[in-house]
């Protein structure tokens, strides 16, 4: 059994559609779960439409919706060209359900009324690319992902119940692989359910985690994630010329990529699949025939290419406690509440013996907040949009090439990792 996951690149217009359906035609596994994510930026248009009518702006919202309505029809023409086919009816009663949602003032937590919202990206995706495979010929079985994934509510961000999911597994999707001639399951990715049946949402990016965690509760033989790219490259084509796909690569060094930021995989997902050593692979869904690259527990055939990860727009705070005191664990302890209390996730952190330097995302809503807390007891600087560049498996002369001539503001280095903090412009 395999799991396939489609992200929303995968699922963009009609001919992506059919090309997915094509991968799922021709692929030589005999029986096969698909994880899908809603079509092209949808999920940034529902954020958009969310916060429209969340903050009451009617006419905006209305606009928002229009535009969501009119893409997924128009991605449908070429495939239903038929105006009666039942894929139009499903598809309305699934936006018909959203108008419900809008009908109401949202609920006043936002990030609750975001994950009531947001589903309904996956939720039109895998109806449309369901009706599609019907039309094909494809028999499968479409599986409200809501009655698998358990989670608790931690809005936006929730997580899964290992148990209840690995027994909604075994109760619906599991006899649904059972039966018939080459049986598919369809569902959908990044979404899940809290105990009371409230849709929840896993982080954005999350349906890699979603292909993972059913994998895991499935035993699957291995998980496919099907990329616009060719598969695991050593920098993003869009920040460097000549990159250089990984062919293999350890679960462990996965993981280190993802949590320095390479946005290939989702951080989450290569856990739950190094626990029972499923392969993961990461293939171009342009060309399926590819080998693309494998992320598994063989650390011999691993290559020790370097490898570049930028993360922009971040901030660099230096702080001094205002009583002339060293850095020691009593106001490190006072920091780190601080950075806790406004959910700040520090990418880099080093000290001097009278200030304490922390890099993280900038542009963040709790910023103020956070510095309004610090200045009680710290004298705090800051400089913002720098760019921190992350090298795996560096070699001396990769550094000026990525320095450009800036300046580093904060740097680190292990063995295998150097990161470097850089001014923003080249
Ligand atoms: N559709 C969701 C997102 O765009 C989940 C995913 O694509 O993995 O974040
Ligand atoms: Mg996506």
């Amino acid at each position: 059994m395999i799991v396939f996951k489609f992200g929303g690149a995968s699922v963009k217009d009609g001919p992506s559609v059919q090309n997915v359906a094509n991968i799922i035609k021709q692929s030589p596994a005999t029986r096969l779960v698909i994880v899908l994510s809603a079509m092209d930026k949808m999920t940034n248009a529902f954020e958009a439409l969310a916060m429209h009518h969340f903050k009451g702006n009617v006419e905006k919202s209305r606009r928002q919706f229009e535009l969501i309505r009119n893409f997924h029809l128009d991605l449908m023409h070429p495939l239903f060209p038929n105006p009666s086919h039942e894929a139009y009816a499903a598809v309305d009663r699934l936006l018909n359900e959203v108008t419900t949602i809008l009908a109401k003032p949202a609920l006043s937590d936002f990030d609750q009324f975001y994950d009531q919202l947001i589903p309904y990206g996956e939720l039109l995706s895998t109806q449309i690319v369901s009706q599609y495979l019907y039309k094909e010929n494809i028999n499968h079985r479409l599986i409200d992902a809501r009655t698998i994934v358990a989670t608790d509510d931690k809005w936006r961000e929730a997580r899964v119940d290992w148990d209840a999911t690995q027994k909604n597994t075994n109760h619906h999707i599991l006899p649904a692989l059972t039966s018939g001639q080459r049986p598919i399951v369809l569902t959908q990715g990044f979404i899940g359910a809290d105990a009371h049946g409230n849709s929840t949402t896993l982080g954005r990016e999350g349906s890699d985690y979603t292909a993972a965690v059913l994998a895991y509760c499935l035993n699957a033989e291995k998980v496919v994630i099907w990329k616009d790219v060719p598969g695991l490259l050593n920098a993003d084509p869009k920040m460097m010329a000549n990159t250089v796909k990984i062919n293999e690569i350890s679960y462990g060094e996965a993981m280190e990529l993802a949590y320095y930021g390479a946005t290939i995989i989702h951080p989450k997902t290569i856990k739950p699949l190094e626990n029972k050593k499923i392969p993961l692979l990461i293939k171009p869904f342009s060309d399926p025939a590819e080998a693309g690259s494998v992320i598994s527990s063989n650390e011999t055939k691993a290559q020790a290419v370097a490898c570049y990860i930028y993360k922009f727009d971040q901030t660099l705070l230096s702080i001094t406690p205002r009583d002339f005191s060293f850095i020691n664990t009593e106001n490190l302890s006072d920091i780190f509440l601080i950075f806790k209390k406004h959910n700040i996730k520090i990418n880099m952190m080093q000290n001097s013996a009278i200030s304490f330097s922390v890099c993280f995302d900038g542009n963040q809503d709790e910023f103020s907040g956070l510095l309004n807390s610090l200045q009680n007891n710290f004298r705090v600087l800051y400089n913002h949009h720098l760019q921190l560049i992350t090298i795996r498996n560096h070699q001396q002369s990769d550094i000026e090439k990525v320095l450009g001539g800036r300046k580093i503001l904060l740097e680190q280095r292990s063995r295998s990792t150097l990161q470097m903090l850089v001014s923003g412009q080249e």
